[in-house]
């Protein structure tokens, strides 16, 4: 009795170790530490765009060209429109701008890499979701923080048209990503953006200051560096800013 209990005892001690064995070997997988630089977003970025973002590569560099104006539903095409729906309620169309199509152009690089300095993000372009709506980050004109009253103006995607009729996207929203780990686009300097998951469905604890990491992504199955959606309820008013701060890597061009 005693021998098979102890024969028992091992037996779960030795699976004890294998389970540890297939633990640590999964957790090695996902430290993919130093391969900002390597790894080319070319394929992703030709797989992911829609049809209506037109794509070309110039040595290193990708360029991205859209005209700007959302593929999905918006108070913004104006009643009447086949992709007209109303303001989230709470939310009004005071306003009088509308949106027009632009001819924008964003430059960056295949091979994206981390940037010593840094570079602020600036009012305008920051960076195009895959339908080619342009993202911005946190601000508004003057370089102020987003308000309240600014946002009432949003739609169900956290969008709406500056000044130059130029519809553009803060936050998170219906159409991109609410809470889950989609693909949102690129930012100027070819890194990722993703909702506010991973793609295991958690939320990310290790972001940088930057609001990225380099782990595994669906799209990047090798990991990368990419940033993620803010995981927080930008006052209160339930949209999730999808950038602010800071690049992580070298900015390239956005033209219009
Ligand atoms: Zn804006
Ligand atoms: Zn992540």
């Amino acid at each position: 009795m005693k021998n098979l209990r102890t024969a028992f005892m091992s037996l779960v001690a030795l699976s004890a170790l294998a389970v540890g064995l297939i633990i640590s070997c999964g957790n090695d997988n996902n430290v993919t530490p130093t391969i900002s630089g390597s790894v080319s977003i070319t394929e992703v970025v030709i797989n992911n765009y829609k049809s209506g973002v037109t794509i070309s590569t110039n040595g290193n560099s990708i360029v991205l060209k859209s005209n700007g104006l959302p593929d999905h539903k918006t108070p913004y095409w104006g009643a009447g429109n086949a992709l007209y729906e109303d303001f989230p309620e709470g939310y009004h169309a005071n306003v009088n701008t509308s949106m027009s199509a632009h001819n924008y152009s964003m430059t960056i690089p295949a091979n994206p890499s981390v940037s010593s300095s840094h570079e602020e993000t600036t009012l305008g372009p920051i960076g195009m979701a895959l339908n080619g709506v342009p993202i911005y980050n946190d601000r508004e004109g003057g370089n102020v923080p987003l308000d309240t009253l600014t946002i009432t103006t949003f739609d169900y995607s956290g969008a709406h048209p500056g000044p130059g009729k130029d519809y553009h996207y803060h936050t998170t929203g219906k159409y991109t990503t609410v809470d889950d780990d989609n693909l949102v686009g690129f930012l100027r300097d070819g890194f990722p953006i993703y909702g506010r998951r991973d793609k295991d469905d958690i939320y990310p604890d290790d972001l940088d200051t930057y609001g990225g990491h380099t782990k595994a992504t669906e799209e990047f199955p090798d990991g990368i560096y990419h940033y993620h959606a803010s995981n927080v309820n930008y006052l209160n008013t339930g949209y999730y800013i999808l950038k602010a701060g800071s690049y992580y890597g070298t900015k390239g061009t956005f033209t219009q």
